[in-house]
């Protein structure tokens, strides 16, 4: 306790600068069920900075690991393009690498074995490691996926090492966003993979998210938000480099990084490329992040008059996607039952439970076509297309979508 200003998350200097505030938010992914709209729910500070230091973009506060994950309500296996993403990459993988029965495989947050589910297909001995119990249950039951319910850090790593499991490739897709020990994290990575091995390390990237005005992507569970100036210096720290690079769309825009132990670092010429962009934008600059919360606050006012107008004009509207990202945008924005009449969400875990703080219902996309909402707001718009495609009926109808960011928009 006192009141000394917190530590970076990577380089520990006290020199972080406020570049965001959203005011106090409700957990993102905290659905409430019915039986809870009675109780209070507990709200926290969620205030974006910049480390002056080390340039790792980082919210200010930490909410225990164990209240955020031991019930983490994403599957990722309900989204058709993340399946199609994670059979891609491994795949690509299992042929770069010369994958084989001798080999291992080890995904850090293996979820519910939505990508570790290609490597067994092949035979290919995998190890999922994924906090939440219950999303590691569905699987081993359902995919034959063998995971261990931890925490990844430095300790389970010795211990898988000295159990004979060191790695040939580590997976860690849009995971090292969520851990609050960032520095154990990376150094159990170095532990546990072996020389000649390869962690494949996906993250959004803090670049599009200041570009595309993605402040929803901001919430307790997303502590950090990286450029590749930031993690390579993270990662030098451990004893790791980053071999290769590669800038991907999925969650509005990623970073896709190959990193390998540093004595075994090659050329490095595609990496060299881009950290020499980041220096032309000024990514690893205080001065970069600095207009973005006048940017988001005038987001704000856009989306909140498009659907006032609309509502005064007798529309009814509802919302697509249960997601994280919904929460704060609806959160934020103080948009809640007086404009939207409902959620849908395709994740059955989700349905008949109420988004975060706004406490709206939540219910399967069927719902769209039966009470025919003239417009829905695209809360989870890193699926866009999907969802609009599988909604082809909904628009036959006459329905609209609305894309809040990175300008709120009527497709
Ligand atoms: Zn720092």
């Amino acid at each position: 306790m006192g009141d000394e200003s917190p530590a970076c998350r990577s380089c520990g200097a006290r020199s972080l600068a406020t570049v965001l505030s959203l005011g106090r938010t409700p957990l993102a992914n905290r659905l409430l069920a019915r039986e809870q709209l009675d109780e209070p729910e507990p709200t926290y500070p969620l205030t974006l900075a910049c480390c002056a230091s080390c340039s790792l973009v980082q919210i200010l506060e930490t909410v225990p690991p164990e209240i955020l994950f031991r019930e983490y309500a994403y599957f990722s296996s309900y989204s058709d393009t993340m399946l199609r993403h994670a059979e891609a990459i491994a795949r690509r993988l299992i042929e770069t690498r010369r994958l084989s029965g001798e080999s291992r495989v080890v995904e850090l947050a293996s979820n519910d074995g939505y990508l570790l589910q290609y490597f067994v297909k092949e035979g290919i001995p995998v190890l999922g490691i994924e906090p939440a119990e219950n999303v590691a249950r569905v699987a081993r039951e359902t995919r034959g996926v063998r995971t261990l319910a931890e925490f990844f850090g430095v300790g389970l790593a010795g211990r898988l090492r000295e159990a004979g499991e060191p790695a040939d490739v580590i997976i860690a897709n849009n995971v090292l966003a969520h851990v609050a020990d960032l520095n154990g994290f990376v150094a159990g990575i170095r532990v546990l993979l072996k020389d000649d091995g390869v962690a494949v390390i996906e993250v959004p990237y803090v670049k599009e998210m200041i570009d595309r005005v993605e402040f929803d992507t901001i919430y307790h569970e997303h502590l950090c938000y990286f450029s590749l100036a930031a993690l390579t210096r993270l990662f030098e720290r451990h004893g790791l480099a980053v071999e290769a690079v590669e800038r991907i769309p999925v969650h509005g825009g990623s970073l896709r990084l190959f990193v390998v132990p540093r004595a075994a670092l090659g050329d490095d010429g595609g990496v060299r490329a881009l950290a020499a962009e980041e220096e032309r934008w000024g990514v690893d600059r205080l001065g970069f992040y600095q207009g973005f919360g006048q940017v988001v606050a005038s987001l704000r006012e856009r989306l909140r008059a498009l659907l006032h107008d609309l509502r005064r004009a007798g529309r009814r509207l509802a919302a697509y996607g249960a997601a994280a990202k919904g929460s704060t945008l609806l959160n934020y924005c103080g948009i809640g039952a007086e404009t939207l009449e409902f959620v849908v969400d395709r994740s059955p875990y989700k349905q008949g439970r109420y988004m975060p703080g706004v406490r709206l219902p939540i219910h399967p996309p069927a719902r769209l076509v039966e009470a025919l909402p003239d417009y829905v707001l695209l809360l989870t718009w890193n699926l866009a297309e999907e969802i609009v495609e599988q909604q082809a009926e909904y628009r036959r109808r006459g329905g609209r979508f609305i894309v809040p960011v990175p300008e709120p928009r009527v497709v």
